[in-house]
């Protein structure tokens, strides 16, 4: 072939080949890049051209080897010639010399030999790495935008200069809802959007930010911009909200032109934010209110308690200046013991809102009979009635069971809480009434009942009886003389009746009376049936093991050793047994209570009184080791608990400690007598 012809076609080629597909031969071959195109033995140019092209193939390294190969075949070559396909190419990969990746692009020009006949061929390969490196690069770069794209459902390609826009990415939804949308021009199709599309609100807003002069300021200064908008295209539909991200292509022009836009309805992420905002919201309201409730509790209490404190405290001081003249002395210690009972009783009922608050709240079920525990309820209430001379009316339904299951001591609390209100609130003079009654249908074996405590006092407002169940409410009214109450009892009332399952309800009328109505349901106990060891929560004091004869001994000069750790505590016990002719021994906390048991003879003491809560050992410690000792006698000495915590698991906790009875603090001389002589053993 002509090599002027030759140098013009490959002028900006990489190499050349001229190949007789005919003779099976490779003629020549300009080689311009030698680290591509290197002598191989046994593959000689101008050599044969199946050989040479066997060679080649070896070399490629893209996935289309096989296209290569049949492409080059030189029958394939032949039938292509003749069907008039005379210019075939492929592109492929090879390795360098230096093991480089070079793309080539091999472009054959078949024609037909006139002078021989022969099909002749050039073959031009052009070196195309750069190119395809540039490909490949795009390629990556759309797939990142893709990644970056996944959560905007639709995404375009804007050119403010010329108004156009490309859709980049758009799924079917966005099409057939807004197809009408996409017209020929940027500007154009964003009004028909906003017209057709955006929440009529924030049209405007909407035109104003997808504005080009807009974009253009916003994106000066930084890469990216976004802003929220609402869609409604249904008006039966509430609207959604989505977000716009406008994004800045090229980097640092001073004229912008080329914006990609996205966009994403972001309502249920929105939804989901400010619902867990309202929940963090809402939590911190409770934990402000919980905080607020345990301050207003904590003040509460301490003028509540402080109020008898200051009376205690006062007399005593007044008592000291009079201690020669009885009668007043009488007079002032008097004062002293109300108020300490008043503080007493408050405290228990902290104690019980506590308990009922935190859910530790149990019942005990035991026989009963009805009639005995309203007249247990009624005469904690007689003297606070004569006194005031208030007249009590008391009905009980003549139908009711004789005996019920109840918990008598939570019974007598409810029904003299009720009553005790009543008096409180009535003035002197007046009338309180309570009245137990059987409602019908009960469930069988069981009996329904209606006790309703009603007088005829300063009843109280609509607003007030809202709140009336709530801790340390207290209507405020100026008219009335204070009247004493921490605004617990009521509160301990429902809880008592929600736990036994019953309701509490009240009306009132201010100036007319009070009617304060209770519903519970009870299991029918039998005649026969003997009551069972009733719960000693709440009770003064209480004997896990009695003695075995109902013998009587005499307490004269017996010993009792006393373990409190409270030196005050220690001196009252102390002073009250001796008080009894009973000697008195102390020991300061467990430790030196069980060593005192151990080291003294046995028998030597009749009792040991046994504080709970001490340093280095405490009282259930201390009795389990009593309850240890080698000695039979020692080892059996009566133990009786003394504790400030009058609950059901504290008195079970001294019981498997091996302690025989259990008295209550602050500790009373008539408990204290008592439980020593049921837990007596025989005279030795
Ligand atoms: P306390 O009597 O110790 O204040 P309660 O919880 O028993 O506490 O009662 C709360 C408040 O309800 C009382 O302070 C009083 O204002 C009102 N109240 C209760 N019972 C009556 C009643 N029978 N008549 C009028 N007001 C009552």
């Amino acid at each position: 072939m002509d090599s002027l012809y030759r140098g013009v076609v490959t002028a900006d080629a990489f190499s050349s080949f001229e190949i007789n597909i005919t003779q099976n031969r490779v003629i020549s071959a300009v080689c311009r890049n030698p680290d591509v195109f290197y002598p191989v033995e046994g593959v000689p140019v101008p050599g044969p051209l199946d050989a040479n092209t066997r060679y080649w193939a070896g070399r490629v390294m893209s996935d289309n080897r096989d296209d290569f190969i049949r492409m080059m075949d030189r029958e394939n070559l032949l039938v292509m010639y003749e069907v008039g396909e005379r210019s075939p190419w492929i592109e492929y990969m090879v390795y360098d010399l230096n093991g480089n990746e070079v793309y080539l692009r091999e472009s054959l020009s078949l024609t037909k030999d006139e002078d021989s006949g022969d099909i002749v061929g050039i073959i031009i390969m052009r070196d195309i790495t750069e190119q395809k490196l540039v490909e490949k690069e795009n390629m990556r770069r759309l797939r990142v935008i893709e990644g970056l794209s996944v959560d905007y459902e639709s995404v375009y390609f804007v050119d403010f200069d010329s108004d156009t826009y490309d859709i980049y990415r758009r799924n079917s939804y966005i099409t057939r809802r807004y197809g009408d949308c996409f017209r020929e021009t940027y500007s154009e199709s964003i009004r028909v959007f906003a017209e057709t599309g955006v929440f009529p609100e924030d049209r405007e807003h909407f035109l104003r930010e997808m504005q080009a002069d807009t974009i253009r300021r916003k994106l000066k200064s930084q890469v990216a911009t976004r802003f929220i908008f609402r869609v409604q295209t249904d008006r039966r539909f509430p609207p959604r909200r989505y977000r716009v991200k406008l994004v800045r292509t090229g980097q640092g022009e001073q004229h912008i032109s080329n914006v990609l836009l996205g966009f994403a309805c972001v309502e249920e992420e929105m939804q989901a934010e400010s619902a867990q905002r309202e929940a963090l919201e809402s939590a911190l309201r409770q934990a402000r209110q919980a905080a607020e409730a345990k301050t207003l509790f904590l003040s509460n209490m301490s003028h509540d308690i402080r109020t008898p404190l200051n009376a205690i405290i006062g007399f005593t001081a007044l008592a000291k200046e009079h201690v020669s003249e009885p009668e007043v002395m009488q007079d002032y210690l008097n004062k002293i013991t109300e108020s300490s009972n008043h503080l007493l009783a408050l405290i228990s009922d902290v104690l019980d809102i506590t308990h009922i608050e935190s859910g530790r709240f149990s019942m005990e079920e035991s026989p009963h009979e009805i009639r005995e525990l309203i007249t247990q309820a009624v005469d904690l209430i007689r003297p606070q009635a004569a006194r005031r001379r208030t007249r009590l009316a008391i009905l009980v339904d003549d139908s009711l069971p004789k005996r019920i299951y109840c918990d008598s001591m939570r019974f007598s609390q409810v029904v003299s809480n009720l009553l005790g209100n009543a008096v409180k609130y009535t003035p002197e003079g007046g009338r309180v009434s309570l009245s137990v009654k059987r409602r019908t249908p009960s469930p069988r074996g069981y009996v329904s009942m209606e006790i309703v405590v009603s007088d005829n006092g300063i009843g109280m407002s609509q607003d007030f009886m809202k709140k009336i169940f709530d801790p340390f409410e207290r209507e405020n009214r100026t008219a009335v003389s204070r009247v004493e109450g921490s605004g617990l009892g009521l509160s301990i009332c429902k809880g008592i009746v929600d736990a036994a399952g019953g309701t509490i309800s009240v009306r009132s009328l201010p100036g007319k009376g009070s009617r304060f109505t209770v519903n519970l349901a009870f299991r029918i106990a039998q005649e026969n049936e003997k009551p069972e060891e009733e719960s000693a929560a709440g009770k003064k004091f209480h004997v896990f093991r009695k003695k075995k004869t109902g013998e009587k001994r005499s307490l004269d000069g017996i010993r009792v050793l006393v373990a409190e750790d409270n030196e005050l505590n220690r001196e009252i016990a102390v002073s009250m047994l001796e008080n009894m002719h009973i000697a008195a021994e102390a020991a300061e906390n467990g430790k030196l209570a069980v060593d005192r048991v151990a080291e003294m003879e046995p028998g030597y003491f009749d009792a040991v009184l046994m504080d709970v809560r001490m340093p280095v050992m405490d009282g259930h410690a201390a009795a389990r080791a009593i309850r240890a000792l080698p000695d039979e006698e020692r080892r059996n000495v009566p133990i009786i608990a003394m504790t400030a915590n009058a609950f059901e698991e504290d008195v079970l906790a001294a019981k498997e400690a091996g302690m025989d009875a259990y008295v209550s603090k602050p500790v009373d001389v008539k408990s204290l007598l008592a439980a020593i002589e049921a837990v007596m053993r025989e005279t030795k």
